[in-house]
């Protein structure tokens, strides 16, 4: 059972947000007896709806922001520090490959001699 019914519904991107952001209050909530002084110190929000943050999930929500790692996160180019390396972690800034797996890379094509001219 939704306890928003009437927001459950709104599958925008804010309603998306809004809702999971709901969630994440309800999840640290239950942990906690609710106290006078456990009061809601932030409010966010999202798509014209606002949720309130008490202490407890104030420091969970900046955790949960603080350790969030994207998937696409692969580190920091060697050449130039950009951040935008590929699967092949080739870095969108520069060009250059980075890492060890980049450093094989250059070294494979450094030794790359190509094959002779098939006769045609
Ligand atoms: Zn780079």
């Amino acid at each position: 059972m939704a306890l928003f019914p009437s927001e459950s519904a709104d599958t925008s991107a804010a309603g998306e947000a809004a809702a999971v952001l709901r969630e994440f209050v309800q999840r640290i909530d239950a942990f906690d007896t609710p106290t006078p002084d456990a009061a809601t110190v932030v409010e966010i929000a999202v798509g014209g709806q606002v949720v309130g943050l008490r202490p407890p999930v104030v420091r969970a929500f900046a955790e949960a922001l603080r350790t969030y790692q994207d998937p696409r996160d692969r580190g920091t180019c060697d050449h130039c520090g950009g951040p935008r390396l590929d699967d092949n972690f080739i870095c969108a800034d520069c060009g250059q490959s980075s890492g060890v797996f980049g450093q094989l890379l250059r070294e494979r094509a450094a030794r790359y001699e190509p094959p002779d001219e098939l006769p045609g």
